[in-house]
């Protein structure tokens, strides 16, 4: 009888699942429980959508997701679960087995990622109670980027801060991850050189990766860092936050909230975090807040290239790199120094190589799937057990 393990990526308010055979990377079943906490509603593929009884959090949405899941594929047999945690620390350069005791360690880490960190742990705690004989993994999306060298890992601050962990993260590891697996096994050649990867979603960041190992990520200590994204700042003077709170009075609340939710294209448009209602929009406020989401890509893709010495690929993924024909043109406009050059018809027609005739660098859109890589880890843990 086939063996299944399942992938839980748990948000502040909502819990994504993934159902796969323990030897394939394709899922049989997706969904997720989205609005806990308010309005709380269960949608699985071959299921209709339903809603759920208000409270009881993300144990209550584990519940309802086993529920659907035995309704929708009435013979799995789940053996092994796989956990997508935000923070992993300094040391954690691979996905690992939990238990109590390792989500105790984990929970230590909260404080360099309050806002996802607990929740993420939440699901993995439920889980751990519904299924007390199946393996439990935990994958983490600082840890690709562990090996990257100090230099890139550090900051200029007192030397205690870096021993205190106080170090450049960066995060969308399980993202990096995908896209570096598959350029190995479908572009050696460019898996083996240097490519820069944009994954730009509503959260973004950049990644440069040399011979398949992470070099530098736009992201640093916190996933504010970088690129400007939906509602996030990007990089920052820290002199501005001096000036909040010595000026403006504000506090640490009221800077992460500026910081995290009322900036980036949101704040530059005033209009929304979503790329399409900019892009749809008239507004020159809009086009402005567009521009400069382009142009601090076209940087951070010139300083990832300068850390590796060279660039071979670029690599467009996630919500507006996959779907985004406008971006990638405004971006790649401005691009021929680096060899980058974009093919018009290739850019509007969905190919998955949109390098225009003769560019000396190559331009690819690859889909992103950080859940495939969830399972992967759970699929290791049980042939290693
Ligand atoms: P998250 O970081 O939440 O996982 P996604 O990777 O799903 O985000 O990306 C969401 C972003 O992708 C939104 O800004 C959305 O507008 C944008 N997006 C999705 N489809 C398109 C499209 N066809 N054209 C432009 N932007 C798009």
């Amino acid at each position: 009888m086939t063996t299944h393990v399942l992938t839980l990526n748990a948000g502040s308010s909502s819990l994504k699942v993934g159902l796969y055979p323990a030897d394939s990377g394709t899922a049989i079943l997706k969904g997720q429980v989205e609005g806990i906490g308010t309005a709380p509603k269960l949608r699985l593929d071959k299921l209709p959508e339903r809603d759920l009884e208000l409270g009881g959090g993300h144990r209550a949405a584990l519940h309802a997701i086993l529920e659907g899941i035995s309704e929708a594929v009435p013979n799995a047999d789940i053996r092994g679960v796989a956990h997508r945690i935000v923070h992993g620390g300094p040391d954690r350069g691979g996905s690992r087995l939990i238990d109590d005791a390792e989500i105790e360690a984990l929970e230590r880490l909260a404080p360099f990622a309050p806002l996802h960190q607990p929740h993420n742990l939440a699901g993995a705690r439920a889980a751990i109670e519904a299924f007390p004989d199946a393996l439990q993994v935990a994958c983490f999306d600082t840890a690709f980027h562990r090996a990257q060298p100090w230099v890139n890992d550090t900051f200029a601050l007192p030397r205690e801060y870096y021993d205190k962990g106080v170090r450049r993260y960066g995060f969308h590891g399980l993202s990096y991850d995908y896209i570096n697996a598959h350029l190995a096994q479908e572009y050696p050649d460019l898996h083996a050189g240097r490519v820069v990867v944009a994954h730009l979603g509503n959260g973004a960041s950049m990644c440069g990766i040399k011979a398949g190992q992470p070099i530098a990520s736009t992201m640093g200590f916190s996933p504010a860092d970088g690129l400007a994204m939906g509602t996030r700042t990007g990089q920052i003077d820290p002199g501005v936050l001096l000036y909040m709170m010595t000026e403006e009075g504000l506090d640490a609340e009221a800077i992460n909230d500026v910081i995290y939710r009322r900036s980036g294209l949101l704040g530059l448009s005033g209009i929304s975090n979503d790329m399409r209602s900019l892009e749809s929009s008239d507004d020159p406020k809009a086009a402005q807040a567009i521009e400069y989401f382009c142009a601090r890509i076209r940087r951070e893709a010139g300083s990832l290239a300068a850390a590796m010495e060279g660039i071979d690929a670029l690599v467009f993924t996630a919500g507006i790199g996959e779907n985004s024909p406008t971006v990638r043109a405004e971006v790649t406009k401005g691009m021929g120094w680096l060899g980058i050059e974009i093919d018009a018809e290739a850019n509007t027609g969905r190919k998955t190589d949109i390098t225009a005739p003769g560019a000396a660098t190559r331009t690819l859109v690859l889909p992103t799937d950080e859940e495939s890589v969830l399972a992967r880890g759970a699929q290791e843990a049980l042939s290693a057990s």
